[in-house]
Order: C-alpha cells, then structure tokens, then sequence
C-alpha cells in the first residue's frame, strides 16, 4: 500500500553496489538531481573483494583515491595462477606494462569498499535511501517498454513512487529490469557455482606477492579454488565448479569445501597455518547477460547488466566501468533532451567489446588454458596477456591475442577429443 507522496527526480538509481554507487556519484557530480535506493542499511558483505588494476581509473574520478591508499585494504600487484599439479606460473606483475602507480589495485573488504562508494555518492550531492527496496519499476500506461520511475518501500515507512526521466538498474544479481522485460540470457557455457569462506592466518607470500590473488586448479581439472588476501590477516578461498558437479547430492557446504581442498593440495597447503574465521557461503549460476544495455527511460549497470564469472576477477571493474560509461550517456541524454534506447545506450557496443575479449580468456581458462605454455609459445603476447588482467579491455589491439588464443583452445579441445576416444576404445575393449 503507498504511503508516502510520490516523489520525482531526474535520474533514480536502484541499488547501492558499485555499479549503482559509482552511476549515482557522477550523475550528481554532473548536477543532475539524483536518488539512490539500496534495501539494505549501512555496511553489508558481499562477495568480489579482488579488484582490477584499471578500477583506479574510475576511482580517480569519482575522487576516492586518498581513501583508498590510506584504507586497510591490502594491495594487489598481481595474479598468479597454480596448475593441478601444483606448478606455480610467474606471477603476472601488472606493472611490467606500466609501471604507474594505476598498475597496482586492492583486494577489498567489500563492506568497506561499497559503503564508502555509497558516502562519496552522497557527497557528490546524491540523495541516499538505505533500507529501501524497489519493488517494481512503473512504467508508461501507453509504452509499456519506457520506464517511467519506480514502487519501492522503506523500511519503517511504507511504500511510495519515485517518477524519474531516467531509471537505472544497479541491482546486482537481482536484476530487477532485465528480469521483468526478459532480457536475461543465462551463459550455456558457464553454468557454475562457488562455495566459500574465510581463513585467519593463513600462509601469505612474502613482499610483492603479499597480497597476490592465486588461481588453484583442482586436480582432475573439475574447477578451481581462489585464494584473495585480506586486510587483518584474513584470506578469502573459495572453489568454483561446475553446478552440477560442486553442489548436487554432495551433503553441506563444509563437507563439500573440504572435500574439493583435498583436492587442492596447494590451497589446502596454504590454509591449514590458519584458523577458519567465518562461515560458509554458496553461490550459484551466475553468469549472464541482458540482451540490451539500455531501453527507453532505462540503463542497467554491473551485475543488472550482466557478469563473466570470477575467475579473472572483473566484475567490480566492470561495475565500476559501466557506471562510468552509463553516467556519460545520461548526461548526453539529459543535454539532448533525448531519453531513447539509442542515447542512452550509446555506450553500449564499446562495453560489449571489452566485455567479450574478457570473455574469450574466461572460456579458455575451462576448456584448460596453460598460462605457462601459452607465454613460452607466445612471448610476445604477455603483454596483451596482462592487459586483459589489468582490465585495459577497451583498445583494439588486445585482439592480437585473439588468434594464437583461439588456436591454442582449438589444439586443446583436438587433444581432448583424442583422449575421450582413446578412453572409450579402452572401455569398449574391456
Ligand atoms: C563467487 C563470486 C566471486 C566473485 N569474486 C569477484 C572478485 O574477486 N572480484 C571482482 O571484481 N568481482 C567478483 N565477483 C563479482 C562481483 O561480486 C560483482 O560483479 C559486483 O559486486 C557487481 O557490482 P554491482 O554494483 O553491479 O552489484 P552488487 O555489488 O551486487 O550491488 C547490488 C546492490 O543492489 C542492492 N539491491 C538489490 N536489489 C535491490 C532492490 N530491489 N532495491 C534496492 N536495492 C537492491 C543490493 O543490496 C546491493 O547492495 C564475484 C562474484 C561471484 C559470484
């Protein structure tokens, strides 16, 4: 039942993630006026907490830089990636492109990281409405395509309407839009699903490496365990899999962990020196894309949009990414007075092409992409290599790696092929 007057605003934003934080913070630097909802109140976890080298790009705009460096975060130089036998690739310092400070990123505590991505929107001028969930967006009696505001209710007040010229997805997973208009196309090819927690004290490298993100492959190449150092001497790790295989008929999330951490002789290595610190948490199928970015009075930002999966950790930065692009196409509808599909997702077929370069690596990573024996084969390509780890996805000439890439997936899938028919020979022969 509403309960409030209906309020109006030029740009209304739902959700308080990065993405949606990011959107409100430069919408209102632009001098729009700007409304955020997000349903929950102060600092909530959530999982992501390994950024992006190319993240400080938009942190530096939205002017939380400082912050940042005087934070507890623990800074990240690199990733490095472990095989199913335990080999260690060389860790892929980001500063071998460039050695600026923007080639060095955090591993955030999420709680931490948003809420103060929700404060920096509010002082940039943005109206902030925590415990507020959208229930549903309104949209045009005549157009049912054009979304027009949205119902939300806050918690102790009721429900009221919020009219807007322009509405914005930033509801994460939820994905409020996409769901509603059918936009959602799930990813066929990644249908997989996380368990996860934490450890206190755990081994950490020493120096550089400190606060390196490790890809663990588990043996049998069934997934992968991540290993994200934290502030406070906390460490996140958490296995990836396929969902079928990581979560049917396999008991709880502990017998489940442990289970794939035997398979993991490096990941079990690295946490038996600590204590688990917290509890477990599981996730699943959560790669997936909307088949727009933007309609008519409408843009969906980060996980609204879409999200490749976390093996490369990518999804802040394309948070935080889109939230950029999305606030530029705003404020060009806004001059323009031109509140279209077309205006307002302007920015679309850019995102889409950094985004799918992305993708390629994330695909090569299943089907048993070798780091190592790519750069040995490929040495000149390490740079594009770590382009793409950095997320400098939006230049043409990482697609220099696209051929040797897909040459090395095609080799790879002939070897497989030959060793699936040499396991059926042998099992017809028995
Ligand atoms: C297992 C796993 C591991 C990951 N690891 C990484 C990683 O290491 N690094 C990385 O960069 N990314 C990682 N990600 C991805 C990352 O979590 C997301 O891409 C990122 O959080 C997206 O930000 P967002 O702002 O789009 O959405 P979110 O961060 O999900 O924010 C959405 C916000 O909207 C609010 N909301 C939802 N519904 C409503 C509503 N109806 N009304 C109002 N508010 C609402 C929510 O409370 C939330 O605050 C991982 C994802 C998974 C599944």
């Amino acid at each position: 039942m509403v309960t409030q007057a209906a309020r109006r605003t030029q740009v209304l934003v739902l959700g308080g993630g990065p993405a949606g934080a990011t959107t409100a913070a430069l919408c209102a630097q632009n001098g729009l006026e700007t409304i955020l909802l997000e349903r929950e109140k102060g600092p909530r976890f959530h999982i992501g907490e390994s950024l992006m080298p190319d993240s400080y790009w938009t942190l530096k705009r939205l002017g939380v830089l400082d912050q940042m460096k005087a934070s507890r975060h623990t800074v990240k130089y690199s990733v490095q990636f472990v095989t199913e036998t335990g080999k260690e690739s060389q860790p892929f310092y980001f500063f071998e492109n460039n050695p600026h400070e923007c080639a060095q990123t955090w591993q955030v505590v999420r709680s931490e990281f948003d809420s103060m991505l929700v404060d920096n929107a509010a002082k940039h001028g943005a109206t902030v409405l925590q415990a507020t969930r959208a229930l549903d967006v309104l949209t045009c009696p005549n157009d049912p395509t054009k979304v027009i505001g949205a119902r939300a209710h806050q918690q102790g007040f009721g429900e009221f309407d919020i009219y807007a010229d322009v509405v914005v997805d930033a509801t994460g997973q939820s994905s409020l839009i996409s769901n509603k208009f059918n936009l959602k196309v799930a990813d066929s090819l990644l249908r997989n699903a996380s368990v996860w927690t934490y450890y206190k004290g755990a081994s950490r490298e020493g120096g550089l490496d400190e606060g390196a993100t490790l890809v663990l492959a588990l043996q049998k190449k069934k997934g992968w365990f991540w290993y994200i150092p934290l502030a406070n001497d906390i460490v996140s790790v958490g296995v990836v899999g396929a969902m079928d295989y990581l979560l049917k008929g396999r008991g709880d999330l502990e017998t489940i962990f442990n289970e794939e951490l035997e398979r993991c002789p490096g990941a079990k290595r690295r946490v038996m020196a600590g204590q688990r610190s917290g509890g477990f948490h599981t996730t699943k199928d959560f790669s997936y894309k909307s088949s727009q970015v933007a309609g008519n009075g409408w843009v969906l930002v980060g996980d609204a949009f879409g999200f490749l999966d976390p093996v490369y950790s990518s999804g802040v930065f394309l948070a935080l990414k889109s939230g950029e692009f999305a606030a530029d196409a705003i404020k060009g509808a806004f001059d323009s007075n031109d509140f279209s599909t077309q205006r307002l997702g302007a920015w679309g077929s850019k995102f889409l092409t950094g985004m799918d370069r992305m993708k390629r690596l994330v695909y090569a990573f299943y089907e048993g992409f070798n780091f190592g024996s790519f750069i040995r084969k490929h040495p000149e390509m390490k740079r594009h290599l770590i382009d793409l780890l950095i997320g400098d996805l939006f230049k043409d000439s990482v697609d220099e790696i696209i051929e040797p890439l897909d040459a090395m997936r095609a080799e790879f899938r002939a070897s497989q092929a030959i060793e699936m028919a040499k396991e059926e020979e042998m099992a017809n022969s028995i």
